[in-house]
């Protein structure tokens, strides 16, 4: 049934060409099992990409939605991170200050645990309403409602201001009909905030851990600028942050808007990174597998740190044994055990003391706060970004 709509582009509708065969990846790289066995065990699904000539969109075309259910155990989080609360803290400011955001009532689709609702709320004395199935039922947050359900395309909502909707559109299988509901039903003059990660980044040399299933898409500028103005939509602004990983786009329901992306070589060369990208991804998970074991013959041995799905994916292509020291900010995960390999998280000062030579970290934008913590724990380890 889902098969045949994934054929197609989900941005622009155009066909599609098959670029990479990544094989099996656990169906929830967020979620956490109180036993490596149970860990072990956890339910995976097939991660093959495809890219449209059209608009430059990568999607997984065995994507299968009845594998993923999301429920409170799910945990994303990234705000224990001072670097990305940094970020996250100026987004809201920002908005606030340009479009007047204060006083005012907002509706978060796929708010998380409430922190960016927490902090538009802090900082504009806004009201806030949040939908999303993984909250936790006895969070209390000021001035804030969650609900702990999916927010589907037709819901009603009362008025709102603001919509923002961050790192949900890559999950649906039809980002479309959510988009194209909510401009029909939009608020005079309501704003709406869509942020999604950056396809330039996921498949560019530092983006090589980010293709989880979880994804169904992949949006480049051009495929979510397409996507977004077909469902009828002005975009205001357009761009990329948090180190461009993220795409964003502010917009405001208009009618008839014609698509102003007029660069087809910008589209041209993001197919051919996209089609490279296989080729890299295997040849660094080779040479990371060699450096491990290499180490390991030393008598020393090797942590990742940061269990987020980026950390999971790296984790299960290099080490699928599961023993990798693997540590976390987030006390949520601490003795938790993570999906694939099953490898056991614990915290940061668990590698106080141990033989840890090298600390792997997936992402560069945490290099300086996490190169600092591993100097405060007295490590005398060399930290390296994958
Ligand atoms: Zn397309």
């Amino acid at each position: 049934m889902t098969q045949m709509a994934l054929e197609e582009c989900l941005a622009c509708g155009g066909g599609l060409e098959a670029v990479a065969d990544l094989g099996e990846a656990p169906v929830l790289t967020g979620a956490l099992f109180p036993t490596r066995d149970s860990a072990r065990a956890a339910v995976c699904g097939q991660l093959e990409l495809a890219v449209c000539h059209g608009c430059g969109h990568v999607q997984n075309v065995a994507f299968d939605a009845g594998l993923v259910q999301y429920d409170v155990s799910y945990d994303n989080s990234l705000h224990f991170s001072s670097t990305f609360q940094q970020y996250a803290d100026e987004l809201v400011t920002r908005l606030v200050d340009e479009y007047g955001i204060r006083g005012k009532h907002v509706v978060e689709i796929g708010s998380g645990k409430g922190d960016f609702l927490a902090s538009l709320s802090a900082t504009g004395a806004n009201t806030g309403v949040g939908y999303d199935p993984t909250v936790q039922p006895d969070t209390t947050i000021a001035g804030v409602t969650l609900v702990q359900d999916y927010f589907r395309p037709g819901d009603q909502v009362e008025r709102y201001d603001l919509l923002a909707c961050r790192h949900v559109l890559e999950h649906l299988e039809d980002p479309g009909a959510l988009l194209a509901s909510l401009s029909k039903a939009a608020p005079e003059g309501a704003l709406f905030y869509f942020e999604v990660p950056s396809a330039e980044f996921n498949f560019g040399p530092d983006g090589l851990w980010d293709c989880i299933y979880p994804h169904v898409s992949y949006f480049s500028t051009d495929s979510l600028t397409t996507l977004v103005e077909r469902s009828g939509f002005e975009i205001l602004s357009l761009r990329r942050s948090f180190h461009g990983q993220f795409l964003s786009v502010e917009a405001r329901a208009a009618d008839g808007i014609a698509s102003r992306r007029d660069n087809d070589d910008a589209v041209v060369q993001h197919v051919e990174l996209v089609k490279s990208f296989a080729e890299r991804w295997l040849s660094t998970v080779a040479h990371w597998r060699d450096e491990v074991s290499t180490l390991r013959g030393k008598g020393e041995s090797v942590a990742v740190w940061g269990a987020g799905s980026k950390g999971v994916n790296f984790v299960n292509a290099v080490d699928p044994d599961g023993r990798i020291a693997i540590v976390d900010l987030n006390p949520r995960k601490d003795g938790q055990h993570l999906p694939g390999g099953g490898h056991r998280v614990g915290m940061p000062e668990s590698l106080a003391g141990t033989p840890v030579s090298l600390v792997l970290i997936t992402n560069p934008a945490y290099y300086a706060e996490i190169a600092d913590q591993v100097a405060g724990l007295g490590l005398d380890a060399k930290v390296v970004t994958v």
